[in-house]
């Protein structure tokens, strides 16, 4: 049973190198936590505050994700997110969106505004013209291509920076917002785990979980579902269905990790990966945000 405690999480990719100074994604991130805390203690929606958090990480241009994105092997970008909401398991995503400013928003009205769960590429760009959401003129002058510095790796190391958030509010409901430009060099019309409901992104009656990593280890092990089937089917804690879930992507040679919430208002952010930035407020009040 929820004790209607509020609480959030949010991640910036498990992208982040040892070595780098993240002092302003820590900031930004704890500055959204605050942000999050105020609207869900003023009775905000889960949903909401996933959406509009995600959104805020989308246009920082900090991660590799909105404002942030990297382009794929062909030099154009195309972005992928997804929500859920917990409460009714409606869900919506975005794949290989291009020339739209957030794609969080743009997953959002899917799911309110058409029967359909997901729409990708040109299909999803038809949409969210029509829908007027907010378009990306000139992609070379509005990427930052943030965390280009991530990107030097072999590619069999494919470095990562999607952000995602996770909330449980003052009426025990659950939700989670996953956005990304996906993996560096991705070939063209590359689609990851952050648009595939269940993989990226879950949010159902026990828990709300936000994926990031090499996302066809997060596609093939169901990630995001399987923490919450962990906690619903086979009786386990937050804790250990967050850290399950990421055991079974490293055990495939997969790498990455995951910010999660349950009913309870636990929070659990478990990464096999060289870090996750990261930040949650946790049950005692406090705040933390993090990169290792
Ligand atoms: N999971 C994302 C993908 O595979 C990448 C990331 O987390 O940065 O598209």
């Amino acid at each position: 049973m929820s004790n209607n405690r509020f609480t959030l999480a949010l991640h910036g990719g498990a992208g982040a190198k040892r070595g780098h100074d993240y002092s302003v994604e820590i900031a930004h991130m704890r500055g959204l936590i605050e942000a999050g805390r105020e609207r869900l203690a003023a009775g905000a929606p889960a949903l909401d505050v996933v959406v509009e958090t995600v959104a805020a990480l989308e246009a920082s241009g900090l991660y590799i994700a909105g404002k942030g994105a990297s382009p794929n092997a062909d030099g154009v970008y195309e972005l992928d997110a997804s929500l859920m909401d917990g409460a009714t398991t409606r869900a919506g995503s975005v794949a290989a969106l291009q020339g739209f400013a957030s794609p969080i928003r743009t997953a959002r009205a899917v799911m309110e505004r058409t029967p359909h769960v997901m729409l990708a590429g040109e299909g999803a760009m038809a949409f969210a013209r029509a829908q007027g959401l907010e378009m990306v003129e000139d992609p070379e002058a509005y990427y930052t291509r943030a965390g280009a510095f991530e990107d030097n790796a072999a590619p069999d190391v494919l470095p990562t920076g999607t952000v995602g958030c996770v909330a449980l509010d003052q009426d025990g409901r659950l939700a989670a917002a996953t956005s990304t430009a996906g993996v560096f060099g991705k070939l063209p019309g590359r689609v990851g785990d952050s648009p595939v409901i269940g993989a990226g992104a879950w949010a159902d009656g026990f828990a709300a979980v936000s994926c990031t990593g090499q996302g066809e280890y997060f596609i093939r092990t169901a990630v995001g579902a399987q923490v919450a089937h962990r906690i619903r089917f086979g009786g386990q804690s937050l804790d250990e269905a967050a850290a399950g879930a990421i055991a079974g992507v490293a055990e495939l040679g997969g790498h990455g990790g995951l910010v999660s919430v349950d009913r309870e208002g636990n929070v659990a952010m478990p990464f096999a990966s060289s870090g996750l930035k990261r930040a949650a407020l946790l049950s005692d009040g406090t705040i933390i945000a993090e990169a290792f």
